[in-house]
């Protein structure tokens, strides 16, 4: 596993390679992080990792700073996954001082959700993103399902920059007891950590509901807050969102994720599922069996 930290070394050595598939990372890597370097796998002979932890994807007052940077451990963990190469850069290599603050913006998508109660949190993502894809050229990059607004984002601005890169979604990894894994995870007390299952807990809850038949949001919606009040989590939204617009709906009569973001105290979790109705979904032929 080669690993490099410019911009002109990772050029040099994407350009040994074929197809390429991209994860891109902030690091701290968890299992989930290790799952789609496993779909990277299968998208591409060549795996690259990048880990970069993004200041313009933070607000002043978010966790740039405190954010976990176990590097050595990262780079064992790649090394064991059998990642081919890593771009592990600083912010200075990145973003020369002096360097003009190009944003892409796709305020459709980027102002709901994350986006109110990030500002500029999007335009930090695809900014660090659309560099990425422009110094290792992947033929496929890897996102998951956890950040489902980054992955309708980054998906978005792919097609509309015709950039030829295969974008992967890869299904959200969770602890045995449901807690969706996160590196920010590592800030929860045990206590802490006890009442962040209401929030996956609240997810299933409305799952079931909706497998029970209830199609309406409001009530989903009201059967998330539930678990999220009594274990005395600020809640930063609860929404049923159209899963390609991400419009908020009154029933679910498509592709819908319902989602979550909420504090612990002082650390921020988002999770979310996709439900549907199954006349939205693709046929399953029977007689191929
Ligand atoms: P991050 O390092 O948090 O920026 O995440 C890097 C990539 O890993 C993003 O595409 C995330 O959506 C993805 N990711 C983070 N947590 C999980 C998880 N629990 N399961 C699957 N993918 C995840």
């Amino acid at each position: 596993m080669e690993i490099v930290k410019t911009i002109a070394t990772a050029r040099a050595l994407r350009a040994r390679y074929g197809r390429v598939a991209l994860v891109p990372t902030m690091g701290a890597l968890h299992a989930g992080h290790m799952s789609l370097l496993a779909h990277a796998r299968n998208n591409a002979p060549c795996v690259a990792v990048s880990i970069f932890v993004n200041p313009t994807q933070f607000g002043p007052k978010e966790d740039y700073n405190k954010y976990p940077r176990p590097i050595e451990d990262d780079l064992d963990k790649c090394e064991e996954a059998g990642v081919d190469f890593i771009f592990a850069p600083s912010a200075e290599e990145v973003y020369p001082p002096g360097q003009p603050d190009i944003v892409v913006d796709l305020p459709a998508l980027t102002t709901p959700l994350e986006g109110k109660h990030r500002p500029g949190h999007f335009k930090g993502v695809c900014q660090v993103v659309a560099k990425l894809f422009n110094i290792i050229q992947p033929t496929a990059a890897c996102f998951g399902q956890k950040d489902f607004q980054q992955l309708r984002v980054i998906s978005a601005m792919v097609d509309a920059l015709d950039m030829p890169i295969d974008i992967i979604p890869c299904p959200t990894l969770r602890d045995p007891d449901g807690l969706a894994m996160s590196s920010r995870n590592a800030y929860l007390s045990a206590d802490e950590r006890q009442r962040a299952l209401a929030i996956s807990r609240a997810l299933m809850l409305a799952y079931s509901e909706f497998r029970s038949g209830i199609i309406q949001t409001n009530r989903l919606i009201a059967t998330m807050q539930r678990p999220l009040l009594e274990n005395h989590l600020n809640i930063d939204y609860v929404a049923a969102v159209d899963a390609n617009t991400l419009k908020p709906v009154e029933k679910v009569d498509g592709p819908t994720v319902l989602a979550i973001a909420a504090r612990v105290n002082k650390t921020r979790l988002i999770d979310n599922v996709t439900i549907a109705p199954p006349e939205s979904l693709p046929q399953r032929d029977d007689d191929e069996e």
